[in-house]
């Protein structure tokens, strides 16, 4: 990683999951004014997917066209629960080059990784795909992004040593969790001296915005700071964090981001005792944790709206008014939809990061909305 251009400590990404949206359409104004404010900023790192629907387009638009090339890095990744043979491989690394209008890739990594997808890349050699893109200077880095276990973290990189980046879900809500175990992730990656990407630092907003249960806690403790900006402190206080990728939605939204990082204070042991009030307040409602991503819906036989139906449960757990709930799921959410129409196969728990057990949820959503 030596070679890296490295803006700033600590460095903040670009994150390109989730893109702003405007009358049911990307919006690519707000996204062209947002790479301009960041790149104006001396920061260079943006992060995107073959999955991810139409951003790597998006950032070509956005940034290869209008910056040159040696001015930022990006990363994109190839999922492996996406790739139907080992053949498919080169095919979708050209596809992920053209649309973002690159020769070459920063860093390529393998995507999500857990226990079956691990498996499959095994089987179709995808860590010596990698390598050999590396060798080819088609990727300059390689790593993965990873949502399994410790046990399985520590034995891949136990057998991969040069994989050069590992990408975790770490923040404040998830640290101590045992599902998500990021304490545990984060201490391995770091035992095998792994410099460590970021993902979900605000999970997927459940840490950011003033409506949220930590602007509760946080803003009366520090109304002159965004809500985010804490859970970006956290993250940024730990050790060996090489990017802290950020799903930014809007200008001010980079703005503030930009503020919390070039004026960097990690959080004071009172301020990270406050958080620890926040994860009491988040875990007295019992809220499914989704994050919104959608990569269950990618292997579901029914085409199943799956994050539609944990947005409306947990809006009926929070809010607890049923019969609007009800009105507003029939309304939202057509019958060949609905939650009955899930025949319990399992596909989606296996892409789920976040570890829910989905089709319990479903039954939920089915007896308290549906039936
Ligand atoms: S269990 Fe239900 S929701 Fe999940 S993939 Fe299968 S049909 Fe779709
Ligand atoms: S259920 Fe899991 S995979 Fe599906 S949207 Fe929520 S967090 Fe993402």
């Amino acid at each position: 990683m030596a070679e890296y251009i490295k803006a700033r400590e600590p460095n903040l990404g670009f994150g390109n999951m989730r893109m702003p949206m405007k009358d049911g359409v990307v919006d690519t104004e707000t996204i062209f004014k947002m790479v301009d404010a960041y790149m104006a900023a001396g920061f260079n790192y943006y992060d995107t997917g073959y999955i991810y629907k139409g951003s790597e387009e998006m950032l070509k638009l956005a940034l290869v066209e209008r910056y040159p090339r040696e001015s930022f890095m990006i990363t994109t990744k190839l999922s492996m629960a996406d790739c139907p043979t080992p053949e498919d491989m080169p095919k979708i690394f050209d596809i992920s080059r053209e649309r973002l209008g690159v020769d070459y890739i920063d860093t390529y990594f393998l995507h999500g990784l857990t226990k079956p997808t691990i498996e499959k890349a095994y089987k179709f050699g995808a860590f010596d795909f990698l390598r050999g893109l590396r060798d080819k200077g088609l990727a300059k880095h390689i790593g993965f992004s990873f949502h399994g276990t410790p046990e399985q973290l520590d034995e891949l990189l136990t057998n991969e040593p040069d994989m050069e980046l590992v990408q975790l879900q770490i923040n404040y809500l998830d640290w101590d969790d045992e599902k998500v175990q990021a304490r545990r992730l984060y201490e391995i990656a770091r035992a095998h001296g792994k410099p460590i990407s970021v993902m979900e630092p605000c999970k997927g907003g459940w840490l950011s915005g003033d409506e949220s249960e930590a602007a509760q806690v946080l803003l009366p403790a520090n109304p002159d700071v965004s809500v985010a900006s804490w859970a970006f402190r956290f993250v940024a206080g730990l050790e060996g964090i090489y990017v802290i990728l950020s799903g930014m939605g809007n200008v001010e939204q980079v703005e503030d981001n930009v503020k919390t990082f070039l004026n960097f204070k990690p959080l004071t042991e009172e301020e990270r005792k406050l958080t620890l009030e926040v994860v009491d307040r988040i875990h007295a409602v019992p809220r499914i944790p989704c994050t919104q991503c959608s990569y269950c819906t990618r292997g579901c036989p029914k085409k199943l709206p799956i994050p539609l139906y944990m947005r409306h449960y947990n809006n009926l757990i929070t809010y607890k008014v049923p019969d609007s709930s009800r009105h507003l799921y029939h309304m939202m959410i057509k019958p060949e939809t609905m939650a009955a129409n899930c025949v319990g196969c399992k596909t989606c728990e296996t892409l789920c990061p976040q570890h829910i057990e989905i089709t319990k949820y479903i039954q939920e959503v089915k007896r308290l909305l549906e039936d």
